[in-house]
């Protein structure tokens, strides 16, 4: 059988472990699937763009394990009230084949992206940063806050969004978790005295969200919402002043910030600062910039991550036949056949157990690389 988190585990889950434990221990799968960077199969995501956004298929393979997620992007969904980004993901047995589990993944993905950009923004920022601005207070932006106050000691959280509902939104979410929280009403206002910058914008354009009047020297600048081509966020020569770092370059050379500069553009791929095979932020007055657009391994450990703690108790869903014969698969489908009764009792079986039990879950604390 194959195993199934839906979102109503994943909620479960998250209320059992508590949001930032959970994306502290995620931000340790990450960064343990990073400093082996060497040993994945990897490839830039397959893209099918249309008008109104772009649906991806994401895969990665450490050689035991292959992911494949499944995400939208359609900047345009809000105002129909829907989400912008949704997402499902699969990880499979590479010696069979067989997936071993299907899980959802709209918020498993918020939770990873904002899990790697406080990895990113710990090898990158100033130790001491203390204030994050938050440009965009959509579906990503609470994660972000939260991931890095867990990860980097972050206590100032400065938002702003075109769209006021959003940020009452994200102040009303956000109004316990021990973070300082300024509303701002500019971008401008926003910047002023941040260490750290993080853009979570969605519009399908090459938006101008920050300029070069904003960023200052010693500036972290995590750019999240420029992911697609023709969707950038950053102004060129904010992009061309600072030091670039990507997750899989070939995918960031035509998704992220840098498809705004010559395809030789120097970057730096955060994998070799992680494993100390290159420098990170070199003086406290360098501007960094991590140009993120969303690499498959951060998936790949996502569906690691929850499965290993989920463990035993999650469900099971009959997607693959099991047959006594496997080269029988048409004998699955007589009328007859007690194949069927099996499968169909097993399924009542697992709902049944499913919705009587309360869940217990492992701890957050095991160690990533199990
Ligand atoms: P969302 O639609 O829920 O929120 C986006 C917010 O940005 C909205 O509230 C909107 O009002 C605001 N906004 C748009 N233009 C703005 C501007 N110029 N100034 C201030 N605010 C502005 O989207 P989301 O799910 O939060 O995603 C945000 C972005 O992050 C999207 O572009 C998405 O594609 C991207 N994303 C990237 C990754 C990654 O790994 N890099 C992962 C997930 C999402």
């Amino acid at each position: 059988m194959t195993q199934f988190i839906g979102t109503s585990d994943i909620r479960s889950l998250l209320r059992h472990t508590g949001l930032e434990p959970f994306l502290v221990g995620l931000a340790g799968y990450i960064e343990a699937d990073f400093r082996r960077w060497e040993s994945f199969e990897k490839a830039a995501r397959l893209a099918s763009h249309s008008r109104d956004g772009v649906i991806e298929l994401m895969p990665a393979s450490d050689g035991e394990l292959y992911a494949m997620k499944f995400v939208n992007g359609h900047p345009g969904n809000t105002a129909g009230g829907k989400l912008t980004v949704t997402a499902f993901g699969v990880l499979a047995d590479v010696s069979t084949g067989y997936p071993v589990l299907v899980s959802e993944m709209t918020i498993l993905t918020a939770l990873r992206t904002a899990a790697t950009s406080a990895v990113a923004a710990r090898a990158l920022a100033r130790p001491d940063s203390r204030v994050l601005a938050l440009i965009g207070a959509g579906a990503q932006s609470e994660f972000q806050a939260l991931a890095f106050k867990a990860l980097l000691g972050v206590e100032e959280v400065r938002v702003f969004d075109l769209d006021t509902e959003a940020m009452d939104k994200f102040c009303l979410n956000l109004a316990t978790s021990g973070l300082r929280i300024i509303r701002a009403g500019s971008v401008a206002e926003a910047v002023d005295g941040a260490d750290i910058v993080t853009t979570c914008t969605a519009d399908k354009t090459r938006a101008r969200v920050l300029t070069p009047d904003h960023v200052v020297p010693g500036m972290h600048l995590n750019a999240i919402g420029g992911d697609c081509p023709g969707k950038t966020e950053l102004h060129p020569d904010i992009v061309a002043g600072a030091s670039v770092f990507t997750e899989y370059t070939p995918q960031t050379r035509v998704e992220g910030e840098i498809q705004q500069m010559p395809a030789d553009f120097a970057v730096t791929e955060l994998w070799q600062v992680l494993t100390g095979k290159a420098a990170g932020r070199r003086s406290a007055g360098e501007v960094t910039l991590f140009d993120s657009v969303g690499f498959a391994i951060e998936d790949f450990s996502t569906l690691r991550y929850a499965r290993d703690l989920s463990r035993a108790e999650i469900r099971d869903i009959d997607l693959i036949p099991e047959l006594d014969d496997p080269k029988d698969l048409f004998g699955l489908l007589a009328a007859q056949s007690p194949k069927w009764a099996t499968i169909a009792a097993s399924t009542a079986a697992g709902s049944t157990r499913q919705s009587q039990s309360p869940r217990p879950l492992a701890t957050p604390s095991g160690s990533p690389n199990t």
